[in-house]
């Protein structure tokens, strides 16, 4: 299984948009693929129309006492997407800090949880909230690359500074380096913010930064409403575009495999 954690400790740039959009086209390509919510806010379970005050189970119960959680396999919901499941949050997960504290291997829980499903999917992706804890500590131990998405506006880098520093923090305690990718987003070429921004990620973060950017596009609030990726309900908007050159880009383990898909024109 291919594991993606996408993070950023700023909210509102696009991380459960980026799950959703990309997950929808994993799934469109007869690829299983799995989207867990680790945000307490649960806004990816909302997406597919699930209620985090309520719904059972949850990663949440993953992480009960030894013994006591259930296997990985009954936590998977439906999305309404053939080949796509969800692992839902709930929002009991805002009091795991406490609970926890610092109580022993509470950083591996996710990573073990993955590690029974293997069979079933070939791509996980770890939508994460905006805060350091330990949440975004068991993402970032389970997975094997991190995507950063980046609001394309003033002072971005300013917020992805914090980001890249808690990365530096977790790389220590990999055996593995954690490779990640920037993702530009919310571009709006007409707005100087927008353009300028842009320039900067990739001046300061060269190879770091993917060298396209996801533009606004309004089709997505459409599609959020309706539950649905934006990439599996309407394949050629300009966002749906974008998010399939940035999977392109990504290590998916099937770059050789066959002619490139055919656009319709
Ligand atoms: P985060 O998970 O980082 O908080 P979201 O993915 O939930 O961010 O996006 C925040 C809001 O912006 C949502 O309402 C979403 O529909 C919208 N949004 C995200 N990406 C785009 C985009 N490329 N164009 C237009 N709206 C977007
Ligand atoms: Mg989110």
């Amino acid at each position: 299984m291919r594991i993606w954690t996408v993070a950023n400790q700023k909210g509102g740039v696009g991380k459960t948009t980026t799950a959703v959009s990309l997950g929808g086209l994993l799934a469109l390509k007869r690829r299983r693929c799995v989207l867990v919510d680790l945000d307490p806010h649960g806004s990816l379970t909302a997406y597919f129309g699930y209620d985090p005050e309520s719904v059972q189970p949850s990663i949440y119960d993953l992480f009960d006492a030894p013994g006591k959680a259930p296997p990985a396999r009954e936590l998977l919901h439906d999305t309404g997407v053939a080949g796509l499941k969800l692992i839902p949050a709930s929002t009991a997960l805002a009091t795991l800090d406490r609970q926890l504290g610092s109580r022993q291997g509470m950083g591996l829980v996710v990573r073990r949880g993955l590690a029974t499903l293997e069979d079933e999917f070939e791509f996980a992706f770890l939508d994460c909230a905006p805060m350091l804890g330990v949440l975004m500590v068991n993402a970032l131990a389970a997975c094997h690359h991190l995507l950063v998405p980046v609001q394309t506006e003033f002072l971005a880098l300013k917020g992805l500074e914090r980001m890249v520093r808690t990365l530096e923090m977790v790389q220590r305690s990999r055996s593995r380096p954690l490779p990640y990718t920037i993702v530009p987003t919310l571009f709006d070429r007409r707005t100087r913010a927008s353009v300028e921004s842009l320039t900067e990620i990739r001046r300061v973060y060269g190879e770091r930064a993917w060298a396209g950017a996801i533009p606004v596009d309004t089709q997505f609030r459409d599609a959020s409403r309706a539950g649905r990726p934006l990439t599996v309900m309407q394949p050629w908007s300009r966002g749906s575009i974008a998010y399939r050159k940035l999977l392109d880009t990504l290590d998916t383990g099937d770059q050789q495999a066959g002619p490139p898909e055919v656009g319709h024109g």
